[in-house]
């Protein structure tokens, strides 16, 4: 029996593991790696399975940028412990329209960068040129400079990092897939894909876009197909590149997107280094298509055994070229990924069953770089069965579908 089980392997989960682990009571985290074969697995995956996300303290929100600038500060102990290097500190690029109002995107950074006092450099249009020579930007937008710590995360680095540490506290790693959880007197009984039944005084939950699956009230979540597009860069051509910082980029005026992020030149497991784009789509109405959304298991393994949407790719493809002309359009390759959100916009941090079932998950697209603090806030309410009294409680308050 244990005192602590945590389902789910993924950025979340483990790093609430590791401060489970702190606490000297049993516990393990239970949740499979990532699967060799994508094309042949049938069982969950991860929204982390990647060499590269963008991390950063200045958000438009002060409440993200408060999770990541905690995040980001532990960043350093964790690699010390684990000995496991994840964190690239090459800068962040954010770039918007010219202000003309306090909610304009710019604007919003400056003044949360002002409330928590993060350094950065106000980049002018013509600036922008002159500094980053890799980026065509049109006339009319202006750009913020966070410098380092700011740059990019390895999520699967970040996560066999927690994963290190964890152990190194005693936390033991069961590498199976729950597929069933149920309270049995004062305890939670979990049956896995291999037919083991393991039981544990409390549970996390943080199973990311496959959360619902393993709770009886579902919450209001909405795991969401995105693509991503990689271009491959010649190792000839990375000096060019050298100072490239990652780039998240608000614009107006594209008939499919809202925004994109981009991350500099980044070593895959092929040997290979490849600038990646992703981005945001315009919703019809300010609503989102629910046909982007998931509601099985069987639409979620589906879609990552796809090469993602041909559509969203072409759009992607589109504004990277036109961002970054130096590239080559026909080393181009596509890969699926799912980014699950919130009725409110916020990760669900909170208790399902009283001292026994507690919840983190959806990590909104934006919680790589903030999940070892979600996983901290996570690990308290579930050690002491009460919230931690240093973040409001409210914004991460569940949702249940109605
Ligand atoms: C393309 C893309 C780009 C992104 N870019 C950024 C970025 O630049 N910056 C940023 O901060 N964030 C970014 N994100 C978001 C970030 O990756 C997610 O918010 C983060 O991965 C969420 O962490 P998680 O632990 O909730 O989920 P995951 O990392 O998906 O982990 C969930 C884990 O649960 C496990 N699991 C599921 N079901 C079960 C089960 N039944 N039994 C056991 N285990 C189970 C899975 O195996 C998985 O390991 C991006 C996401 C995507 C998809």
């Amino acid at each position: 029996m244990y005192d602590f089980l945590v389902v789910g392997r993924g950025l979340i989960g483990t790093a609430a593991a590791r401060y489970l682990g702190n606490s000297g009571k049993k516990t393990a985290l239970i949740g499979p790696k990532e699967p060799e074969d994508w094309q042949t697995h049938q069982g969950v995956f991860a929204s982390h399975y990647d060499e590269a996300r963008i991390t950063r303290v200045l958000d438009e929100d002060a409440l993200w940028a408060l999770l990541a600038k905690r995040s980001i500060e532990q960043y350093p102990e964790i690699e010390k412990k684990s000995q496991v290097i994840f964190h690239h500190g090459v800068g962040g690029l954010q770039i918007g329209p010219i202000p003309v109002s306090p909610d304009d995107y710019v604007a919003k950074l400056e003044s949360v960068a002002e409330e928590l006092k993060v350094p950065f450099d106000q980049i002018s249009n013509g600036q922008l040129q002159q500094k980053f020579p890799f980026f065509s930007i049109p006339k009319g937008y202006t750009g913020i400079f966070e410098d380092q710590p700011a740059g990019y995360i390895n999520p699967r680095q970040l996560v066999a990092a927690q994963m290190t540490a964890a152990q190194q506290s005693g936390v033991e790693w069961i590498d199976q897939s729950v597929t069933s959880l149920r309270k049995s007197g004062n305890f939670v009984e979990l049956k896995t894909d291999s037919g083991q039944l393991i039981q544990s005084k409390k549970v996390l939950i943080a199973a990311g876009a496959y959360t619902n699956f393993l709770i009886e009230r579902p919450l209001d979540l909405y795991p969401k197909a995105c693509t991503i597009v990689f271009a491959e860069v010649p190792e000839k051509e990375l000096s060019f590149f050298k100072k490239m910082p990652t780039l998240i980029y608000e614009f107006e005026g594209h008939p499919k997107l809202t925004d994109i992020y981009m991350m500099p030149p980044v070593l895959y497991p092929d040997g290979k280094y490849y600038i990646k784009i992703g981005g945001g789509h315009i919703t019809i109405g300010g609503q989102e298509d629910d046909a982007t959304f998931f509601h099985t298991f069987e639409e979620l393994t589906n879609w990552f055994h796809s090469d993602g949407d041909p559509a969203e790719a072409d759009a992607l493809k589109d504004v990277l070229f036109r961002t970054v002309p130096q590239l080559n359009k026909d080393r181009v390759h596509t890969k699926p990924c799912v980014t699950t959100y919130t009725s409110h916009g916020y990760p669900y941090i909170d208790t399902l069953e009283r001292e026994q079932i507690y919840v983190a998950a959806a990590g909104c697209g934006a919680s790589a770089k903030s999940s070892n603090e979600i996983g901290r806030i996570a690990a308290h309410l579930t050690e002491y069965g009460k919230w931690t009294p240093d973040i409001a409680e409210e914004p991460f308050k569940a949702v249940f579908k109605q």
